[in-house]
């Protein structure tokens, strides 16, 4: 069992590498939860670099949202994290994210589909949060915890992405997939037709790889790139969006 400071370190470092992919900016929060102690930890909310931030910029506060000991409360939306976090043994890591390409999939009335050996994690199909809302109290929390269910993510109407896994590793990797996938689509649909993964083909390639393993790969390096990471905006870090 990771300690909290060392938990703390992993969250910091995932968001700066989110912020260096350009999938966070002034918007997106990302948080990871301690089922022992009942703590969850949240990046700090709208208007903090994302690219700087460090372990002790951490906000932990129970499952009601109540910060413990910050001088900060945590972002807004932090609903979306506590009804993850409280009803799923397998969501201990969540990032909200408004995210340049899978964020087109909640504005297009079009359904995601894989189009990649690796976008086959997303077989179960990303379901859409209907409202077009802010989900900033416990109600919203609950009814989008409804609509992603047992799934891996959720699209957000006209507003961003959820992403869940067991551990910051996982959602790290499971977010730049869905990033990735969905601008592949986009950029495939310019040439014609988009042939998608199979339900079958998602399967057979699913067994034949360890999804911690490969999470656990991209996290090595990309941290390894975040090291040395000049921390000038990347793509669409510079943008109001993400
Ligand atoms: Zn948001």
């Amino acid at each position: 069992m990771p300690t909290e400071n060392e938990l703390r370190e992993q969250l910091a470092a995932c968001t700066r590498i989110f912020a260096m992919q350009g999938m966070i900016g002034l918007f997106g929060h990302v948080s990871v939860y301690q089922p022992e102690t009942k703590r969850v930890l949240i990046t700090p909310g709208m208007g903090s670099d994302k690219g700087g931030l460090r372990p002790e910029d951490m906000v932990p506060t129970d499952l009601d949202g109540k910060p413990l000991d910050g001088k900060t409360g945590p972002p807004v939306e932090w609903p979306i994290h506590t009804a993850l976090h409280r009803a799923r043994a397998d969501a201990l890591a969540v990032a909200h994210l408004h995210t340049p390409h899978a964020t087109l999939f909640a504005i297009a009335k079009r359904e995601f589909c894989p189009v990649t050996l690796q976008g086959a994690i997303f077989s179960d199909g990303v379901p859409l949060y209907p409202e077009a809302q802010l989900i900033t109290n416990p109600q919203r929390g609950e009814a989008l915890r409804k609509v992603i269910g047992d799934k891996r993510a959720a699209l957000l109407r006209g507003h961003g992405i959820v992403v869940v896994g067991q551990n910051l590793q996982e959602v790290l990797y499971a977010a730049l997939v869905l990033e990735d996938d969905t601008k592949k689509t986009l950029q495939a649909a310019t040439l014609g037709e988009v042939g998608t993964m199979t339900a079958e083909e998602c399967r057979a390639f699913g067994a034949e790889i360890a999804l911690e393993r490969r999470a656990q790969r991209a996290w090595n390096y990309f941290r390894s790139l975040e090291a040395r990471w000049d921390r000038q905006p990347g793509t669409g870090r510079s943008e109001l969006f993400p």
